[in-house]
């Protein structure tokens, strides 16, 4: 069984106090998620990523179609306590999620809110901090801490409710280049070790490079969906529809178009050096 199922959802928003049209942001979507998955969520402004992130643990609910959680009906109340249990939400904005005046009592909100026993709360809090590692900040003030400390100190407060999956709507947006690395190594040692499943919104395509599977929304629905170098190998669809690819494979795609074939799709810098190698040698 999927871990998500999305299945022919249609949404839209109420039409606002000027009434204007109710405006179908999500059209017949379908998508499915495996358990363990990093999947990375891309599409321009307005293609309905963050209304779709919404639908992952019923914050937002279908018009029509149905998203089922481990086969919990996101449209069913009595089951979305356990849903979000499951999956996780961490926003762009960590000053807008970070609530305690110390970093232990701020991770412990959530579990705390769940009802746990304190001192299963003082265990998930010491591993959430230790797996962003950011325990030896446990008596700081989150307010004096970086972007990227204070995103990850976010994340720990999920991972103390123990999610198999965590939705990261732009959680390095705000983050200078060091609090995105910090944030983006976070996210895949999370993936890889604990085997929480992620489901990551991204405008950096550097960061979507990192993920198993990149799925492209556009204009509420799929453009397209596979692992990175299949999508990224698809440079001029993603351009006919305002998306970037990674630098390196952005290059080597305009060395094959003008003549010097390279055969594959290189994702980052190390690639694209060794394919250029592998092609010069051909040569
Ligand atoms: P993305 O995350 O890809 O930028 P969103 O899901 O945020 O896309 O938005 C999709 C569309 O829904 C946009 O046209 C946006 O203006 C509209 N929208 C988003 N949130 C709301 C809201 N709370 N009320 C009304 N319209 C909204």
């Amino acid at each position: 069984m999927e871990f998500i199922d999305v299945r022919d959802v249609v949404f839209g928003y109420e039409a606002d106090e000027e009434g204007k049209e109710n405006k179908i942001v999500l059209k017949k979507l379908s998508l499915s998620i495996n358990k363990g998955e990093f999947v990375a969520l891309l599409g321009h402004n307005g293609s309905g990523k963050s209304t779709l992130a919404k639908m992952f643990n019923g914050i937002l609910q279908p018009d029509e179609g149905q998203v089922t959680v481990c086969g919990m009906n996101t449209l069913d109340e009595d089951k979305l306590l356990d849903i979000r249990k499951k999956v996780g939400l961490v926003l762009q904005n960590p000053d807008n999620q970070l609530v305690a005046s110390i970093v232990e009592e701020d991770v412990a909100f959530g579990p705390e809110n769940l009802g746990i026993e304190p001192k299963e709360i003082r265990k998930r809090v010491d591993d959430a901090l230790k797996a962003v590692d950011m325990y030896e900040y446990r008596g700081h003030a989150p307010h004096k801490l970086s972007g990227g400390q204070k995103q990850r100190v976010a994340i720990a407060g999920i991972i103390a409710m123990q999610p198999d999956c965590i939705v990261l709507d732009e959680p390095t947006a705000m983050l200078d280049p060091q609090g995105r690395k910090e944030v983006m190594d976070t996210i895949v040692k999370l993936n890889k070790e604990k085997n929480i499943t992620i489901i990551l919104i991204t405008h950096y395509m550097d960061e979507a490079a990192l993920a198993d599977r990149l799925v492209v929304l556009d204009g509420g629905k799929i453009l397209t969906d596979g692992t990175p170098k299949e999508v990224f190998s698809n440079v001029e669809l993603l351009k006919k529809h305002s998306l970037d690819v990674p630098q390196s494979t952005e290059l080597a795609h305009k060395l094959s178009s003008s003549g010097f074939k390279i055969g594959d799709t290189p994702l980052d810098v190390e690639e694209c050096v060794e394919a250029i190698d592998k092609a010069l040698k051909k040569k």
